[in-house]
């Protein structure tokens, strides 16, 4: 399998599992169909992939990250209890760019928002 096809297997497993996996856990999608892409290549890739801004990673309670192939603007929640990321949109802190850069006179080019708390399910 060679290198852009490899990236396409990787993409495609990230947009069809929407839930924002771990790296181990598309790790064992992957394998299904495609027991020859290796753990190291599959690391690899989601790293490019984070760095060239085409998907996103996102450190979560785990020792590993999850990703997320959804790059607008958004922000996660971390459920402490069971580990699952959920999405949170963005209108939820609307112009906090605008006010923060006119705030410290800082430019800001990307920022990012991480709740942490208890889901819905496992409030109950
Ligand atoms: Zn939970
Ligand atoms: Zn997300």
């Amino acid at each position: 399998m060679n290198y852009s096809r490899q990236r396409e297997v990787v993409l495609d497993a990230l947009k069809e599992n929407v839930i924002h996996p771990t790296a181990e856990k598309l790790y064992s999608i992957i394998q299904i169909e495609y027991p020859e892409v290796s753990k190291a290549t599959l690391y690899r890739n989601l790293s490019q992939l984070a760095d060239a801004g085409i998907i996103k990673k996102i450190d979560g309670l785990e020792t590993s990250s999850h990703f997320d192939h959804n790059t607008h603007l958004h922000y996660h929640f971390i459920c402490e209890k069971c580990g699952r990321v959920y999405d949170v949109t963005s209108s939820v802190a609307e112009d906090v760019v605008k006010k923060t850069e006119e705030e410290t006179g800082f430019k800001i080019t990307s920022h990012e928002i991480v709740f942490k708390g208890l889901c819905k399910d496992c409030q109950k």
